[in-house]
């Protein structure tokens, strides 16, 4: 086949924030050659009706589109690239590799504001209105022109202001000052930001590391300067934080910058809290509870290089960093470094050991419970293992056992040993910390008489009843109704059957009257203040008794907690899914770890049916690392993940054939190469979930380049699939869950 090889003028390949998989063709401005529109810098141009913000990520000879077809691009916005070559180098890898439209993943790079063309300059422009703009609203000249009326009043009335407000209130204020400016009725000035080029201090001199803490940090520390990645394996109190402070410290030293992932952890990173402890110096945060407006000021103190260290959850990944020298990523275990709703599924824990790769730097992955694939890495040599196995200073590590309930009494969700601990306990003026991984009242409604359960309309679930609110509410979509007065059936009077941390509270509260307790859910703690103020109690000593669900097993550290309740450990011990397990393991070992610093042993009771499960001996037995070892094994067995690959092909529809006729579609379209299996379609386990029907389609391979090949074969078939059309779907690369 003899193409004709693309001709014509020079086109800018640009990519924009739509589900398609190409990048789009556009001529320069009329006023601009080509090579003033610098690869990396976004454009506002025309899209069908629409105006958008496109990033150019390449120039191009010509476009295989015949010219007069090309369009214009209506205005450059950066005169620097936003974002570099290794950047985007990324962003095409993670494209590639979770088959993701470039444009949608450009986009999640960026904060919202930059994507809708504000400034991304460290310098600010500040605009203020001159005298004659002042007369001219008075007058004449502007009655026709409401837009620039309006922006012109706005600069008074405020006195003056940055691109940056602007780029808030108006879309058209780009062309609006434009035209003010040229009649002289507006002037600017650039206010630069100034770079902290100077050594940064430290605020206070680390602690003396101990030995294994120092070996963890010499190895990291040899390894600057190229791409390595070490596993810190640490139980919690072992001091990794300490380890991570050091790196960082040692990288400032060297003029380079650090980039630290933490998990989302609803409220704010406890990390970010000790490195502004620790070092002088401007740190940008990139969490979720930032205002767009802070998120993009952030963003830009990370691109001009101002901050020294960038600290964020799951996107932060994506982060500028000048000079980068470490990425260090905290708790890396964590599940919420997975993205898994919307387009755009990717893994962050993933993707900062990519972008360490490509940068040349090392990549540290911090965990007192490592993910298996973590630990899988360090047994076939990708990665090295820093093991800090005892807590730091005089801290003792927390015993665990077993409560059988089927050998013991129970109050409402609590058995008679955990109870006569937590009066020990109590009674030797410690605190005492409840697990259960529920919020609300209790996780079922039942009527006795008839048997009729309480049903949410939109899912396959139940709902769940909430006492403080008088509410049932579904923990899957969100809908809400008031709490029945009887039987909807048969008009019987209702029970709420089962436990949540609402209950668990009121049960501790009749039988501990005169103990304060404290309740952490996302009920009860909603704001960051919430949770300030929930902590200061439990630190101060005023509240004895913390009961609440995962909120509780992260991050926080707990010194006068020396029991430590688990209270429905049972719930994943028979789960299909096959990282259950490892998540049970890790959320005991988490929250077992909250108990006990300082010099108190702490005392870790998990009440369960199964006393003899494997799962339950083993940890108990070997600790973490020993269930670790016997479920890698059960991993290789059975040829799931690490020992295999997998994409899961999600659809869901208004209904299940719908959603389950794209998948068969997609079936039968596939050509998979023999190392490659194709499983299902089937559908969710929760098959109807926000009044939609879910169902997936699971590609397996032991090959890893071969499932990949297959993929880019197959994606962009699916895309022309008339059985599309009525369905959402979406790829889910290494996905968390399966069933
Ligand atoms: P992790 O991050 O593993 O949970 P941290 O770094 O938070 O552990 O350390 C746990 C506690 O031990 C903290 O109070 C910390 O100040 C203290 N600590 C850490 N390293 C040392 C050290 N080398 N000497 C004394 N105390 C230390
Ligand atoms: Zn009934
Ligand atoms: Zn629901």
């Amino acid at each position: 086949m003899s193409a004709t090889p693309p001709s014509g003028p020079g086109v800018l390949r640009i990519a924009l924030d739509t589900p398609l998989r190409r990048l789009f063709d556009y001529l320069p401005p009329e006023d601009l050659p080509l090579g003033a529109m610098p690869v990396g810098a976004r454009v506002h141009l025309p899209f069908g009706r629409r105006q958008l913000v496109g990033t150019i990520l390449a120039h191009a000879a010509g476009s295989e589109l015949p010219v007069e077809r090309l369009r214009r691009v209506a205005e450059l916005i950066d005169a620097e690239p936003l974002l570099d070559d290794t950047l985007r180098g990324f962003l095409s890898w993670a494209s590639e590799y979770y088959h993701h439209p470039i444009g949608e993943v450009v986009a999640a790079a960026l904060p919202r504001l930059l994507r809708e063309g504000a400034p991304a300059l460290a310098a600010l422009t500040h605009w203020s209105a001159t005298a004659a703009g002042t007369a001219a609203l008075a007058g004449a000249p502007l009655r026709r022109a409401p837009q620039q009326r309006a922006l012109l009043q706005r600069l008074i009335a405020t006195q003056g202001a940055s691109s940056l407000d602007l780029a808030e209130g108006a879309p058209n204020w780009r062309g609006t000052l434009r035209k003010l400016s040229e009649q002289g009725f507006v002037v600017s000035h650039e206010e630069p930001v100034t770079l902290q080029d100077a050594a940064p201090l430290l605020r206070v001199q680390g602690l003396t590391l101990g030995s294994e803490q120092q070996a963890a940090f010499a190895a990291v520390r040899a390894g600057l300067g190229g791409f390595a990645s070490f596993l810190l394996d640490g139980v919690t109190g072992s001091g990794k934080t300490e380890v991570y402070l050091r790196v960082i410290e040692e990288v400032l030293a060297r003029g380079q910058r650090a980039l630290v992932l933490v998990p989302e952890i609803g409220l704010t990173p406890q990390l970010l809290q000790r490195l502004h402890e620790r070092f002088d110096t401007v740190i940008a945060p990139l969490h979720s509870q930032l205002t767009d407006r802070e998120r993009l000021l952030a963003w830009r103190d990370a691109r001009s290089g101002r901050a020294r260290i960038v600290i964020g959850t799951r996107s932060a990944v994506f982060a500028p960093v000048p000079q980068l020298g470490v990425i260090i990523v905290d708790e890396e275990h964590d599940a919420s470094f997975k993205q898994h709703e919307g387009g755009f599924r990717y893994s962050a824990r993933d993707l900062a050991i990519v972008r360490a790769q490509q940068v040349g730097v090392p990549v540290l992955l911090g965990s007192a419970t490592p993910a298996l694939e973590s630990l899988y890495n360090v047994a076939v040599g990708k990665a090295t293992r820093l093991s800090l196995p005892r807590r730091a200073g005089a801290a003792a590590t927390p015993t665990l056992a077993l409560l059988d309930l089927r050998a013991h009494a129970q109050h409402r969700g609590l058995s008679a040993p955990l109870l006569l601990a937590m009066e020990k306990h109590l009674g030797d003026g410690n605190q005492v910390l409840i697990f259960i991984n529920r919020r609300g009242y209790a996780p079922t409604l039942l009527c006795k008489a008839c048997g009729w359960i309480a049903p949410c309309t939109h899912c396959d679930a139940r709902l769940t009843v909430h006492r403080a609110s008088d509410t049932l509410a579904c923990h899957h979509c969100g809908a809400q109704q008031p709490l029945p007065t009887g039987c909807p059936r048969c008009g019987h009077e209702l029970r709420p059957v089962g436990q949540g941390t609402e209950r668990i509270e009121e049960v501790l509260r009749e039988r501990f009257a005169d103990v304060p307790l404290v309740r952490f859910d996302r009920d009860s703690v909603q704001k960051a203040a919430d949770l300030e103020a929930a902590l200061l109690r439990v630190n101060s000593g005023e509240a004895r008794i913390l009961v609440g669900t995962q909120m509780l097993t992260k991050g926080h550290h707990f010194p006068q907690v020396t029991l430590v309740g688990v209270l429905n450990a049972d719930q994943s011990l028979f789960s299909a899914d096959f990282r259950a397990a490892e998540r049970l393991a890790q959320t005991i070992i988490q929250v077992a770890g909250r108990a006990g610093r300082a010099a108190k042993p702490g005392e870790v009771l998990i009440q369960t049916d199964y006393p003899q499960h494997p799962l339950l001996q083993n940890l108990l037995a070997r600790g973490y690392d020993g269930f670790a070892q016997a479920a890698l094994a059960e991993r290789a067995d059975a040829r799931w993940p690490p020992y295999s690959r997998l994409a899961l092909l999600r659809s869901s529809g208004k209904t299940a054939q719908a959603a389950l006729a794209f998948l068969e579609q997609a079936r039968a379209q596939a050509q998979p190469p023999m190392q490659v299996k194709l499983l299902g379609p089937v559908p969710a386990s929760m098959a109807r979930r926000a009044g939609r029907h879910h169902a997936q389609l699971l590609a397996e391979s032991p090959d890893r380049a071969a499932l990949h090949r297959f993929l880019a074969d197959w994606l962009p078939q699916l895309d022309a699939l008339p059985e599309a059309r009525g369905v959402r779907w979406s790829l889910d690369v290494d996905p968390q869950e399966v069933f």
